[in-house]
């Protein structure tokens, strides 16, 4: 059964529909149980009100969908509506009237009973809610009042009769409605919640819309608390700024900024410049005058000053130019080294001939601990130029190079300038050390930054990011230093002289122990008034069985060590007069059990085992290559964490040895039935390269025609399908680490015949080189061929095999 209002007859089972003047309204929905003033002007409106004062004061009042339309029609209007009673009409003079009107009922516009006339009327039907579960509008209504009183707490504009007045009402229905009139959502929400008649679905509808207008008031209130903060923050930075500057005036150290600004400018002017430096300084000084001195706009103006200001600009040493006196340094610091010392005195001569050399940057290229930084700083001396070094390894922002722009924050001037202040003169040695190590990724090439800084035609003009004015590089001398050469950027290379530092044979290894790294560390020890001596066998065991290097970095860390041992030693009091002698058999007790067996050579001559030379980063090393076969299928395998190209070297030599099948007297398919597999161990160093070919080779052959190796021979070179040999890389290196590693003879293709030259005469006298041109040579010396029987089934052997070279071939050494 609905409730009807009082207004519908009661006892009228079908309710008389009511049929009543209509007032739209523009911008208000006016509630059951609200009573709202409304200015009425549109002559139909008030036409409507007139009439419903002429009969029982009862209007519908319906929203309009649009508020800007004028004159709506029956399609503008909502259908859903408030049954109002008119309380008082007040007729103002300009002819509008305003009324105060009580919303009574919820309706529904079933029909426009006329349109044309002077007033809407509309047949209106009433809308009542549902029944309902009276447990669920209790929840619902709950619900309500608990959203209703979290918005109260935060929204301080709320009127307090409202708050009283709600918690009065116990009705669910006239609770929805009181409130949905005091609040003020959107018009379409508020439309919303008159239409809906069921109960539950108002309350819920209206808990969801007080909520998110809770929300809205938290959010907002968060952020005017946050931009407060902010605000208070920057007030009290500039009063406690403030208060500090007058409690530093009162104690009298208060650097006046104007005082500072003065000093500043005194030092520019004093400053000696490029002109274009010169004008961007005054320009700057000028911006630097106009803005707040504690700002951090102004410390970034400052900070540029100072970096231009104390730059070298024009401060140079005074260049040595006795090349004879340059040598003697050279000779102090460094034992040996002939070659580059020579190359380096022709350099410092030509430099002293001519005013400005435009010459290639020399490039020291060698193993760890040749001392490549060392030369370079022995320069500086003999010339009587300041030294700067640079570490390019891990380098691979061209920021480093070049520096950031000064739009960052903490941006810096780049390397190269930094350095150059530190050094302080604008003509330095100037080391650049590992170039080869410079890697390049998203964030730009530093090796094109490198390379105008090393170009002659540019680097008069070296644009900083940071400086943003041109710099004179061309008065630097520039030293690089690199392990490698291939790993340097082609065009950095072409700019380059290299100068090869290759490594140390034993004997070099000691003279420089003797005279340069044994009294360095005495004296670096406290030890040179001491009486201590350290005997020529201790240095040997150290370099053979303590070293394993090209270098002496790490036979200066072992006496370094002993060093220290001694200075404990000579601390005890009791043994402060004792002579200490450090011998061959004291070595052990200092440094502990030897780390290298001296002398790789194997115990005795094997099959399938070749011992090879490589080439790596830190100098020669000698290389084992082993191989062996199995029952099988005619596979290869390879093992050893080996690079492609020493793969296919493999893949090579075991062809070669296929297709020499008959003339090694081998069975057609001999290697049909088994399988090969060919290792270099130390399996967790990468190799690759190819001078490992004719080792592998060799290798293949001993173990097809069990015949052994001879293990006092060690060999290198790349091997071509045809058996050719052809020539290699770093031969010095290699012939310096087979020296060490006690091998007498080694195989060294003819093509490299150039590079023995490079070979100190003390190792090469020793050593029984073999050039060879084709891989049977090398089969022919390396196998060892019991009496009587025969290698080859053709005894003519493509190449001669001369092991020994006729006199007048014989390199200068
Ligand atoms: P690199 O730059 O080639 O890695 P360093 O210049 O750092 O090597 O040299 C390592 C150490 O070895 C330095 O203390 C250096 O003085 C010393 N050294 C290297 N070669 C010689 C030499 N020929 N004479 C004297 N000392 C040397």
């Amino acid at each position: 059964m609905v409730n009807l209002p009082k207004f519908f007859k009661q006892e009228d089972p079908q309710p008389t529909w009511a049929t009543l003047p209509l007032l739209p309204l523009r911008d208000i929905v006016v509630f059951p149980h609200m009573v709202a003033p409304l200015f009425v002007g549109r002559a139909k409106s008030v036409n409507a009100l007139t009439e419903a004062m002429n009969s029982d004061k009862r209007v519908f009042l319906a929203t309009q969908k649009k508020a800007g339309v004028d004159s709506p029609e029956e399609k503008d209007i909502n259908k859903v509506g408030t049954i109002g009673s008119i309380l008082q009409l007040l007729r103002l003079p300009d002819g509008t009237v305003k009324a105060l009107v009580e919303g009574k009922h919820r309706g529904r516009i079933t029909r426009f009973t006329s349109t044309e006339a002077d007033a809407f009327k509309v047949a209106v039907e009433p809308l009542a809610p549902p029944e309902e579960s009276p447990l669920e509008l209790e929840a619902f209504g709950r619900s309500l009042v608990q959203s209703f009183e979290a918005y109260a707490k935060i929204d301080k504009n709320i009127s307090k009769d409202l708050i009283s007045n709600v918690s009065t009402i116990s009705d669910p229905d006239k609770l929805a409605d009181t409130l949905a009139s005091h609040f003020s959502f959107k018009i379409q929400d508020k439309q919303r919640l008159l239409e809906a008649v069921k109960l539950s679905e108002r309350l819920s509808l209206l808990t969801q819309l007080i909520n998110t207008e809770t929300e809205i008031i938290e959010v907002d209130r968060r952020i005017k608390g946050r931009v407060k903060d902010q605000m208070e923050k920057t007030q009290k930075n500039y009063y406690l700024n403030e208060q500090m500057r007058a409690i530093k005036k009162e104690m009298g150290s208060e650097e006046d900024p104007a005082e500072e600004l003065n000093e500043l400018e005194k030092r520019i002017k004093r400053k000696r410049m490029s002109k274009e430096a010169a004008a961007k300084v005054r320009q700057e000084f000028k911006k630097l005058k106009l803005m707040t001195p504690m700002s951090a706009e102004a410390t970034v103006v400052r900070n540029y000053i100072d970096w231009l200001i104390s730059l070298p600009w024009f401060d140079r040493s005074k260049v040595r130019k006795d090349i004879d006196a340059a040598e003697v340094i050279l000779n102090e610091d460094h034992y040996g080294l002939e070659k580059p010392k020579e190359r380096i005195l022709e350099y410092l001569a030509v430099q002293a001939l001519v005013k400005k050399l435009r010459g290639p940057i020399l490039c020291l290229v060698g193993p760890p601990g040749v001392g490549k930084t060392s030369l370079a700083k022995s320069v500086a001396r003999a010339t009587g130029r300041k030294f700067v070094r640079l570490s390019l390894g891990g380098v691979r922002d061209e920021a480093e190079i070049r520096g950031h722009r000064r739009t960052y924050i903490g941006a810096m001037p780049g390397k190269i300038i930094q350095s150059l202040k530190k050094a302080g003169t604008n003509n330095p040695v100037f080391c650049l050390d590992e170039v080869d190590k410079m890697s390049m990724d998203f964030r730009g090439d530093p090796s094109a930054a490198l390379l105008e800084v090393l170009d002659p035609e540019q680097n008069y003009s070296f644009n900083d990011h940071y400086l943003d004015v041109d710099y004179d590089l061309s008065d630097i001398m520039f030293i690089t230093t690199a392990n490698t050469l291939p790993d340097i950027p082609l065009p950095l290379q072409d700019r380059m002289e290299v100068i090869r530092l290759p490594g140390y044979t034993e004997v070099e290894k000691y003279h420089i122990a003797e005279k340069f790294l044994i009294p360095k560390q005495i004296e670096a020890n406290g030890l040179k008034d001491k009486p201590v001596t350290i005997s020529k066998n201790a240095v040997m065991s150290i370099i053979r069985e303590y070293t394993r290097e090209a270098g002496v970095r790490n036979l200066e860390r072992e006496i370094a060590a002993i060093c220290r041992k001694v200075a404990r030693e000579v601390t005890k009091s009791d043994n402060a007069d004792t002579t200490h002698r450090i011998t061959g058999n004291s070595i052990q007790k200092l440094l502990g059990p030897p780390r290298f067996k001296f002398g790789q050579k194997e115990e005795t001559d094997q099959i399938g085992m070749v011992t090879g030379l490589a080439w790596t980063q830190v100098g020669g090393e000698i290389l084992c290559v082993e191989a062996l076969t199995m029952p099988g299928k005619g596979e290869m395998i390879v093992t050893g964490k080996l690079g492609d190209v020493m793969k296919e070297s493999a893949q090579a030599a075991f062809s070669y040895v296929r297709s020499r099948a008959e003339n090694l007297m081998l069975d057609k398919d001999f290697y049909k039935t088994i399988d090969l597999h060919i290792h270099i161990p130390e399996g967790a160093i990468p190799k690759d390269g190819p001078s490992a070919g004719i080792s592998m080779c060799t290798a293949i052959a001993s173990v097809f025609t069990r015949r052994a190796v001879r293990r006092d021979i060690a060999m290198t070179g790349e091997i071509t399908l045809r058996g050719r040999v052809l020539p290699i890389g770093g031969l010095k290196e290699k012939v310096l680490a087979a020296h060490r590693g006690n091998i007498d003879t080694i195989i060294v293709p003819k093509e490299n015949e150039k590079d023995i030259r490079d070979i100190p005469s003390s190792v090469s006298k020793k050593l029984n080189i073999i050039l060879v041109e084709h891989m049977d040579e090398v089969l022919a010396h390396a196998l060892i061929t019991p009496k009587g029987e025969r290698l080859f089934k053709n005894s003519g052997i493509p190449m001669a095999l001369n092991t020994k070279q006729p006199e007048a071939e014989r390199p200068l050494i």
